[in-house]
């Protein structure tokens, strides 16, 4: 790790332009960590381009640092840093189309193939926000009140509001440092994780409408015309999926969203210690034991039978229960 720092800190130092990424469908966590390095690095006096393939969602634009973030990708830098992505592709970028690899990897997925030159994964972190907050010290980058805003925000809305069990006093220590740093938790709190749209609320109610439940499992769908009927903005599920996780009885909660024809999304969320990352990298994706992902090739309803199917045979069995 220290040979890592002084590694990092040489490779910053030299740099003049740095790109920063995070992972297509820009969660808390991704937009935060993005505009908090940016912010950093800007300070330090490094010419900053932010980009997300899929743009800063409305419910983030209170950020600072979201409305310079761009959609598209220098052709050219000194440095690239990926934060909050377990892989390459979850950048959502065409390989080509990467001004040059990775040099610094800063994440905490269990599943990260450490893509980087340098890799800082922490997968015991609550948030990439919480490894971006234990290197800004020894890596020397000031945390001032935007960047903490930032950081606060990756905390709260990875943890759903600090409810996840890989909430540790040490997290809640962080948040603390982040709002006596001037990050106003109330704020954060209500704009990202309480807050929502009117057209989100009528994509869920599209969603809800498909609720359905068998033996501890539970899911919904959303199709591109649901998308196209309420006129929903974005390629995620407006975190429908958190909702669906505090249904009671619901080993498993599941959602399946419809990308574009022959492609879907699906994102599990597990409540009783089974490890959903294994199954979800099956399917090519990853994530954490208890909230994991992955795009899968397919049409919707067979896509749909398929994971079903994968997902009713870990729930009877005792080696993905409690696992690491
Ligand atoms: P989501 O279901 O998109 O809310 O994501 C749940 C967790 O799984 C997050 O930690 C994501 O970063 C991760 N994840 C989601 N989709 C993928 C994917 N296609 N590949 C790898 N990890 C993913
Ligand atoms: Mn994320
Ligand atoms: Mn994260």
């Amino acid at each position: 790790m220290k040979g890592e720092i002084t590694q990092a800190q040489a490779l910053l130092d030299r740099a003049n332009t740095i790109v920063i990424v995070a992972h297509e469908r820009p969660d808390g966590d991704a937009v935060g960590s993005l505009n908090a390095v940016a912010i950093c690095l800007e300070n330090a006096g490094k010419q900053v381009t932010a980009v997300l393939a899929d743009g800063v969602p409305g419910r983030f634009l209170f950020l600072p640092g979201a409305e310079r973030v761009q959609q598209t990708i220098p052709t050219e830098c000194d440095l690239l840093i990926a934060v909050d992505c377990s892989a390459v592709e979850r950048t959502g970028y065409d390989l080509e189309s990467l001004p040059r690899r990775v040099d610094l990897n800063i994440d905490h997925h269990p599943t990260n193939n450490h893509f980087g030159v340098i890799n800082f994964v922490e997968p015991h972190a609550a948030a990439t926000a919480e490894v971006l907050f234990d290197l800004s010290s020894p890596l020397g980058l000031q945390i001032d009140t935007d960047v903490a805003t930032n950081l606060l925000t990756g905390l709260v809305t990875d943890t759903i509001g600090f409810r996840t069990s890989n909430v540790t006093p040490k997290v809640l220590r962080v948040a603390a440092q982040l709002i006596e740093l001037g990050a106003p938790l109330a704020e954060v709190y209500e704009r990202s994780l309480n807050q929502r749209s009117f057209v989100a609320a009528r994509y869920w109610g599209r969603g809800l409408s498909r609720l359905e439940r068998e033996d501890g499992l539970l899911w919904a769908s959303l199709t591109l015309d649901d998308k196209k009927s309420v006129g929903y903005p974005g390629r995620d599920d407006a975190d429908l999926i958190n909702l669906l996780s505090t249904i009671e009885s619901a080993e498993v909660a599941l959602i399946f969203v419809e990308q574009s024809r022959g492609k879907v999304k699906v994102s599990w969320r597990s409540r009783s210690g089974l490890n959903v990352a294994r199954l979800a990298s099956a399917f090519g994706g990853g994530g954490h034991e208890q909230a994991a992902g992955a795009i899968v090739a397919g049409e919707l309803e067979e896509v749909r039978a398929r994971v079903l199917s994968a997902t009713r045979t870990i729930l009877g069995s005792d080696s993905d229960r409690g696992g690491k």
